[in-house]
């Protein structure tokens, strides 16, 4: 109990303090809440609206930007700004951020996903969702109605708060000189992304990168290695081998997979569908080489690569824990998932050698099974979260 108070002394202020009167005091950060959606999720687009107005900005007015491969109706707007207390945009996004890119031939891409569908990988045969998955990795930082930002806020739909959020996250990471925040930390499923860490770890590797201390977080540690076992192989990719060169234009040979380092992904990630970064990281040479790289191999296609954990990898390859914030003040829910920070485990167990140095506690760093606090959300609600 000493040893927890002091770390909360330390970091979760505002945890333990619980929801007091919101602190508007300081003038807005440049920054805005990013929704990509379709006009049929037009109801849970609201109900993630309510919710951050409700707990948060009801108080502070920050902008929404509403994005879409499609046109929103007049309806979804119109439903939009009804229920909204900041200014509100909507977007395009253009074919050069979702489309097939011009060094893959759509049909090769097809059929991979076609077979990522018979495979039953999760949302694997949806061309769709491979390519929302690649603007959130790759783009969505530089669409032309962001670039005016520099911080942003992810929302989705089908998303609820718990708890009054009483004080200003952006200006909170400002102040703390962060870049990435999560609330949600889950393993990913092993088939969407087989080959995606030996890549990632290339990355690392051919730009000299040593770990600032995140990249561990990531990595199942030696001892805990099958020895026996295979190391995965780009034909291991569901939707057929990872073209290593563009099939369309020859220019760009990517990595020499014999290069890729034996290490094992835990499948840990962010969960990004909440998300409160800087988008200057995103927008950065780092970050978009490591995008490029990624993006070449094909994985986005041949796999079903999310976009979580590239920016979980990009933040191991690039930043160290004192670069992340964990938001574990934020109740929060998407679909089965929840965060709730009244009874959040793993602040009963602080790892003072790494918490003297970041804001995340080490549950995902070194347990397998169970990272972070999270669990499956109860059928019914009542879960015990002490915010209004
Ligand atoms: P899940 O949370 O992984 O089950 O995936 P979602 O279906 O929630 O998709 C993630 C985000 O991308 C949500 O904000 C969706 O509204 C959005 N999204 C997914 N596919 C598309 C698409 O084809 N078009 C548009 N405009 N948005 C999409
Ligand atoms: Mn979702």
């Amino acid at each position: 109990a000493p040893a927890m108070r002091k770390i909360n002394e330390k970091y979760d202020k505002v945890f333990v303090e619980g929801c007091v009167e919101p602190d508007t005091s300081k003038p807005r950060a440049n920054a805005a809440f990013v929704i990509l959606a379709r006009n049929k999720e037009i109801d849970g687009v609201i109900q993630s609206i309510k919710s951050v107005e409700r707990h948060f900005n009801r108080w502070y007015h920050y902008p929404y930007v509403f994005l879409n491969d499609g046109d929103f109706d007049d309806n979804f707007k119109e439903t939009i700004r009804n229920h909204t207390s900041g200014e509100v945009e909507f977007g395009k996004v253009g074919p050069e951020m979702w489309g097939f890119p011009d060094w893959i031939d759509p049909a090769v891409a097809q059929e991979g996903i076609a077979k990522q569908g018979d495979a039953a990988v999760m949302y694997g045969g949806l061309e769709s969702y491979h390519k929302m998955c690649r603007f959130y990795s790759g783009f969505f930082f530089n669409h032309p109605l962001l670039l005016k930002y520099e911080w942003y806020w992810r929302v989705e739909p089908e998303i609820s708060y718990f708890c009054d959020i009483t004080y200003d996250p952006f200006q909170r990471m400002i102040e703390t000189n962060k870049t990435y925040g999560f609330t949600i930390a889950v393993k990913e499923l092993r088939e969407t992304v087989p080959n995606m860490f030996r890549y990632a770890s290339a990355y690392k590797r051919l730009h000299n990168l040593t770990s600032k201390g995140l990249w561990e977080m990531f990595v199942v540690p030696p001892e805990d290695q099958e020895q026996d076992e295979e190391p995965p192989k780009d034909s291991d990719s569901p939707g057929g081998d990872i073209p290593r060169t563009s099939p369309k234009k020859n220019t760009k040979p990517i990595i020499d997979p014999e290069s890729m380092e034996g290490e094992k992904y835990n499948m840990c990630h962010f969960w990004s569908n909440f998300e409160i970064a800087k988008l200057s990281w995103f927008r950065s040479k780092e970050y978009q080489d490591f995008f490029e790289m990624m993006d070449r191999s094909g994985g986005f296609w041949m796999e079903r690569w999310g976009d979580a954990p590239i920016h979980s990898l990009a933040a191991g390859a690039l930043l160290g824990p004192q670069d992340i914030h964990y938001f574990r003040d934020f109740g929060y829910r998407h679909t089965t998932i929840q965060h709730c920070p009244s009874n959040a485990p793993g602040l009963q167990l602080p790892r003072e050698s790494f918490l003297e140095q970041t804001t995340l506690n080490d549950r995902a760093r070194f347990e397998e099974d169970d990272y972070w606090e999270h669990w499956d959300a109860p059928q019914e609600g009542g879960v015990g979260c002490r915010c209004r």
